[in-house]
């Protein structure tokens, strides 16, 4: 199976009005767009899908940030997405996110970062059956020789 990845567009992200503009650029990138839903989260499902930053300090002020307005929640695909869409989101914290990401090009403040994208293959296959639980969309889109060599 081709690389995934779980991106979500965080609350800021969403009220902001950087749906679209955070979608262009993985869709302009070249990847394929897999799974698209918005949802608002509960907190015990925030929880989840950070319990690997529960002994954080910050992680409180995480949980009520993720959970206060409705979220995007994706999942995209193509040859090395995890670690080339981290590349397009920019560092954890936007202060040190170069221009031209997301991040860089959007955000100030580590709090309100504006996106998340998994770290790794395997947090992105825990990620992914943690929120589409249902499955994603089965395609392939006929551009795929244009952007793949192979
Ligand atoms: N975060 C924060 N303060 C910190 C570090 C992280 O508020 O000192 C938040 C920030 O929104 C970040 C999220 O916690 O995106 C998850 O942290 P992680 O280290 O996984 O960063 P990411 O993978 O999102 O770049
Ligand atoms: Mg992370």
């Amino acid at each position: 199976m081709a690389e995934q990845t779980f991106i979500m567009i965080k609350p800021d992200g969403v009220q902001r009005g950087l749906v679209a503009e955070v979608i262009a650029r993985f869709e302009k990138k070249g990847f394929t767009l897999r799974g698209l839903k918005l949802q608002n989260v509960e907190q015990a499902f925030a929880e989840k899908h950070y319990e690997d930053l529960s002994s954080k300090p910050f992680f409180h002020g995480l949980v009520h940030y993720i959970i206060s307005g409705p979220v995007v929640a994706m999942v995209w695909e193509g040859k090395s997405v995890v670690t080339t869409g981290r590349t397009i989101i920019g560092a954890t914290n936007p202060a040190q996110s170069a221009p031209g990401t997301i991040r860089g090009d959007y955000a100030i403040d580590i709090g309100r970062n504006v996106i998340h994208g998994s770290d790794s293959v395997e947090s992105a296959q825990k990620e992914i059956a943690l929120w589409f639980p249902e499955g994603t969309v089965q395609w392939k889109s006929s551009l795929h020789p244009w952007i793949n060599e192979q």
